[in-house]
C-alpha cells in the first residue's frame, strides 16, 4: 500500500514509517498541516492516509474535510491524543473512516489499515442482501421495515430509501445528489439540499430517540453512515 502520514510528532512520525515500511508499504511523511494537505489532494493516490488531529497548520480534521470536498474518497485513519480534548466525533464528522487514539501498537495500527483496505476495495453498494445492518440498526428493504434495538421504527418511503443509501454503503461519504439521484424517481431539476430535510427526519427517527449518531455530516459532500450504527 501507498500511505501517506501526516504527523508532526517527529519520533512517532518516524516509528510509523519505519514500521510501515518494514511492513512492504510505500510511506510519505508531512510533518505539518500545510504540506500534509499539499501531498493529501496532489501527492496522491493513496492506498490510505493516516492523519493527526492536532498538527501545526490544518489539523486532521480540516484536511480531511478538504479530501473529501475535493471528491477523494481515500481511507482516512484519524490519530487523536488521549487527553480527551479533542473529540473523535470530530475526525469523523469531517470523513475520516476510522480513528486511533494514541498511544497504539503496530498490530492494531495494521488490523485497522487491513480493515480500510477491505472496505475500500468492496465495490460501490457493498450488500445487496434484503436487510441492511449498522450495528443494532436494521432495514428491510423487501417488508420495508426498520428497527432498532428490538424497537419498530415507523419510516416514509422515501426517509426508507435514503436511509438504504447510506447502509448500502457503511463508512463510505454518499453525496446528497447521488441520494437523489437514486432515490427520487425524477431527480432532474430538483435541489440535492431537499435530502438535509428526510436527513433531519431520520435522525429525529433512528437516532435522537436512542441517544445515538449512525448518520454523519461529511462537510462539503454529502453523508456517511457510522458502520457500527453510531
Ligand atoms: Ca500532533
Amino acid at each position: 500500500m501507498r500511505i501517506l502520514v501526516v504527523e508532526d510528532e517527529e519520533n512517532l512520525a518516524e516509528s510509523l514509517r519505519q514500521g510501515l515500511s518494514a511492513e512492504g508499504h510505500r510511506v510519505e511523511v508531512a510533518h505539518d498541516g500545510h504540506r500534509g494537505l499539499q501531498l493529501a489532494l496532489t501527492g496522491g493516490p493513496y492506498d490510505a492516509v493516516l492523519l493527526d488531529l492536532m498538527l501545526p497548520g490544518p489539523g486532521g480534521a480540516e484536511i480531511c474535510a478538504r479530501m473529501r470536498a475535493e471528491g477523494d474518497a481515500t481511507p482516512v485513519l484519524m490519530l487523536t491524543a488521549r487527553d480527551g480534548e479533542y473529540d473523535e466525533a470530530e475526525g469523523l464528522d469531517a470523513g475520516a473512516d476510522d480513528y486511533l487514539t494514541k498511544p497504539f501498537s503496530f498490530v492494531v495500527l495494521g488490523a485497522r489499515l487491513r480493515a480500510l483496505a477491505r472496505r475500500a476495495a468492496a465495490p460501490g453498494p457493498a450488500s445487496t442482501s434484503a436487510v441492511l445492518r449498522a450495528g443494532d440498526l436494521f432495514l428491510d428493504r423487501h417488508d420495508r421495515r426498520c428497527r432498532r434495538g428490538g424497537r419498530d421504527i415507523e419510516l416514509t418511503a422515501r426517509e426508507l430509501g435514503v436511509l438504504a443509501c447510506l447502509m448500502e454503503r457503511p463508512g463510505r461519504a454518499v453525496a446528497k445528489q447521488q441520494i437523489l439521484d437514486e432515490v427520487w424517481d425524477s431527480p432532474h431539476g430538483i435541489d440535492p439540499n431537499i435530502v438535509e430535510v428526510y436527513i433531519s427526519s431520520l435522525r429525529r427517527k433512528i437516532d435522537a430517540p436512542f441517544g445515538r449518531r449512525s448518520i454523519l455530516t461529511v462537510h462539503g459532500t454529502g453523508y456517511r453512515m457510522a458502520p457500527d450504527g453510531g
